[in-house]
């Protein structure tokens, strides 16, 4: 997908802070962070959503680097959240698959804004 964003980002063609990666997933830093800790987890190769066809490995590999970015930043220990957005009425904007990891201060106990 030549015209995705993070596609660009997994292929490092376009800049961004990644904090893990590995053949499968790379994860960096939200541009637009809304928690101390605000880091995207992506497959490398382009998957529209969740719903779509996301292999196993894939999927195991990027439930690996949620724990890996959680052990690194300490919100193993405080607690977090993992987002994945999935159409129009979640507000998904970038149409390739990914996780929000979110945490680092008391995020609420709600899932939904008010
Ligand atoms: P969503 O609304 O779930 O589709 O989330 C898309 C997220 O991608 C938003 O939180 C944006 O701030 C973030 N984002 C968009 N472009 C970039 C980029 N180039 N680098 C890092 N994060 C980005
Ligand atoms: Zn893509």
């Amino acid at each position: 997908m030549s015209d995705c964003v993070f596609c660009g980002i997994a292929s490092h063609e376009i800049p961004a802070t990644v904090v893990y990666e590995d053949d499968l997933v790379i994860a960096f830093k939200d541009l637009e962070p809304e928690a101390p800790v605000h880091v995207l987890v992506i497959p490398k190769e382009h998957y529209g959503s969740i719903i779509d066809d996301v292999p196993d490995d894939v999927l195991v590999a990027m439930r690996h680097a949620v724990v890996y970015v959680a052990h690194e930043t300490g919100i193993d220990e405080t607690g977090f959240r993992v987002i994945t957005n999935t159409g129009d009425d979640a507000g998904q904007t970038v149409h390739h698959f990914h996780m929000h990891v979110l945490g680092g201060r008391d995020l609420g106990a709600g899932l939904l804004p008010e």
